[in-house]
């Protein structure tokens, strides 16, 4: 191959936004058989806005928006400040937890005044053994789950909006011949819904960053070589175990120091592009 034809390569991308990170980058891209995202921040805005609160065991609304808040205090993931948001909007003074403990993947563990209190997922709430019987998804969002010194004590349901951009960019993937699939620690319910609103081919929900890291070695059995996509928030073992890693908008620094693609923009438009550059990249320099 000639080298000289990925300069102009690395030129149509860098126009659009488009970092390869050398030839190598975009020889490994030419070559990839499925598209893996993560959900959100990647396919989904990652700006959570609170929808409800529903306070249970005796709590009121604005004790259980009083613990969540603090739980969340000290965390940057985007469902954190979306509770932090919410709470400030409430009204309601958040003290400061004696500890936090962030659990990616899962949500926060805080020491408060009050005892021990959990904000996250089912599977945070399963792995402390809190009793969640009669407890069911709701059909949208996302669910942060609430529990003070180990009784389930009510949820929130939050919801980030899918990119505009996304169905049509997962069409067009799609149409290049090139297999989709969505990674997410978030639950099925909201999961599928995404899913079904793009259009993307497979999804794996309720997965722990060490679960995606595997499940995006299954998909490389069944398909061979993958892209993954995602902010790096959450997802920064998987993006260094892609074939090709890319790093999306905003991304955490880390992320964009181990990916071989940085999308300087956060349009998942992005994605198909930088296929379609990898491709005729790789049709000059052969
Ligand atoms: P995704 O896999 O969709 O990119 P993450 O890996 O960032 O999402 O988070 C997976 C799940 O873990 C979230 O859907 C949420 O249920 C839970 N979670 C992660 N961080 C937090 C947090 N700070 N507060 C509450 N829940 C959290
Ligand atoms: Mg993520």
């Amino acid at each position: 191959s000639v080298p000289l034809a990925f300069f102009s390569g690395i030129g149509a991308g860098s126009k659009r936004g488009i970092l390869f990170k050398g030839g190598v980058a975009i020889e490994a891209l030419e070559g990839v058989k499925a598209i893996v995202m993560d959900k959100t921040g990647t396919i989904t805005q990652g700006n959570f806005a609170v929808q409800e609160a529903m306070p249970e065991a005796g709590m009121t609304k604005e004790q259980l928006f009083a613990l969540a808040g603090s739980c969340e205090m000290t965390s940057t993931h985007p469902i954190a400040n979306s509770i932090v948001t919410a709470a400030r909007e409430e009204n309601i003074q958040l003290k400061q937890p004696v500890s936090v403990e962030e659990i990616s993947g899962r949500g926060i563990k805080a020491e408060l005044e009050e005892g021990t209190a959990l904000c996250g997922n089912r599977n945070l709430m399963e792995a402390y053994q809190v009793d969640l019987s009669g407890y069911e998804d709701t059909t949208y969002g996302t669910e942060v789950l609430l529990a003070l010194n180990g009784v389930y004590v009510g949820r929130l349901v939050i919801a980030d909006a899918i990119k505009k951009e996304a169905k049509s960019a997962v069409m067009q993937l799609k149409q290049m011949g090139v297999v989709t699939a969505m990674l997410t620690g978030d639950a099925e319910r909201s999961a599928d819904s995404v899913a079904r609103e793009t259009g993307i081919d497979e999804v794996h929900a309720k997965l722990l960053p060490d679960d995606k890291v595997e499940e995006l070695k299954k998909i490389r059995t069944s398909h061979g070589s993958v892209m993954f996509v995602g902010d790096g928030i959450n997802d920064a073992p998987v993006l260094a175990g892609a074939d090709v890693g890319a790093a999306m908008g905003s991304g955490a620094d880390a992320a964009i120091e181990a990916a071989d693609v940085v999308f300087m923009t956060s349009s998942v438009a992005a994605i198909p592009q930088s296929l379609k550059i990898a491709r005729t990249t790789a049709v000059i320099s052969k």
